[in-house]
């Protein structure tokens, strides 16, 4: 099932919900498989899916909603309670509970960027480095994407266009090499942010992953942020995981949210990577990026 339908299936089993006459544990248990089912599909894990369910139905405290003498009353009362106790289920799948490492103006942070080709990498890495730039920060951007072609050139151009200073080459095929003289010449410079773009390849493959590792190993970033397209369909859990088991991913970046995609891959990046989401892409602009918020995030899942 693509993620884009996730926040469509839970709004459908809501609605269903809302239409019955009365709401006993059978209709609520039907509601709750549903959404169950829809976030299985979305590849969250199972044991966070089982938990929402327990916590739920603890919630709404079933002997409440045995079919009684004012039924009326009783759905009334039940119908935001159902709602509110599944939009907080699901604000908590999207705190992972530590926040993520966060950069310190004037003190030089290195952070890495992953994730695979297409995803909006480069686009965020001009964008988080554009940001922050606007705050008064002295960004800078390392190109270690030796494997498309094309790579360096487009964050050039990117950079040019937002006044930050870069760091690539058209000779060097070693990324790591050209991931390391970047960061060593944007430390002399006294740059805060120093953000390294990876490069992505089309799918998961076991030498994108000991690139990663070899990268990182070498720049030692202060925070690895996995970037994923927020129209990912069921890949979203074991890609996040992909990442995390070769590098310490720390923070989630969900881009392409100004497309119908509900960003359900969300719950699975969070769930795989034990890190939170930070911010969001909602366009192809630079400042198209806004800071990840969780309480809207949900409410458009929800439908
Ligand atoms: P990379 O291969 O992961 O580095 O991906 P790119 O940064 O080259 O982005 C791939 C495509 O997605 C480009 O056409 C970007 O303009 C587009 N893109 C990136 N972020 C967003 C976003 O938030 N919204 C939209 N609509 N497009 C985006």
């Amino acid at each position: 099932m693509a993620l884009a339908q996730l926040g469509g299936s839970i709004a459908r089993a809501l609605r269903q919900m809302s239409n019955a006459t009365v709401i006993d544990e059978k209709v609520l248990s039907e509601c709750l498989n549903e959404i169950s089912r829809a976030l299985l599909q979305a590849d969250v894990q199972f044991k966070m899916v089982r938990d929402m369910q327990t916590n739920i139905k603890r919630i709404v405290n079933l002997q409440d909603l045995a079919a009684g003498h004012n039924k009326r009353r009783i759905i009334q009362q039940a119908r935001p309670l159902h709602r509110k106790a599944i939009f907080n289920e699901l604000c908590k799948m999207l705190d992972p509970g530590k926040p993520s490492f966060t950069p310190k103006k004037g003190k030089t942070s290195v952070i890495m960027f992953v994730g695979l080709q297409g995803s909006g990498k480069t686009t965020t890495c001009t964008k988080y480095a554009y940001y922050h730039q606007k705050k008064g920060w002295k960004p800078a951007l390392i190109c270690a994407d030796t494997f498309r072609a094309g790579a360096f050139d487009q964050l050039k151009q990117n950079a040019t266009k937002a006044k930050i200073p870069f760091y690539g080459s058209y000779m060097e095929s070693d990324p790591v090499k050209i991931a390391v003289e970047g960061v060593e010449r944007f430390k002399k410079e006294n740059c805060d942010l120093i953000i390294v773009d990876t490069s992505g390849r089309h799918k998961q493959e076991a030498a994108l992953f000991e690139e990663m590792r070899q990268v990182s190993e070498a720049t030692k970033p202060d925070l690895v942020i996995f970037v994923m397209d927020g129209s990912i369909g069921q890949a979203a859990f074991d890609q996040a995981q992909a990442f995390k088991q070769s590098v310490a991913v720390g923070a989630v970046i969900v881009t392409k949210m100004d497309g119908h995609a509900k960003g359900g891959g969300a719950l699975s990046a969070v769930a795989a990577t034990k890190s939170p989401v930070i911010f969001i892409g909602t366009g192809e602009h630079m400042d198209e990026f806004e800071v990840f918020d969780v309480k809207p995030f949900v409410s458009r899942l929800l439908g």
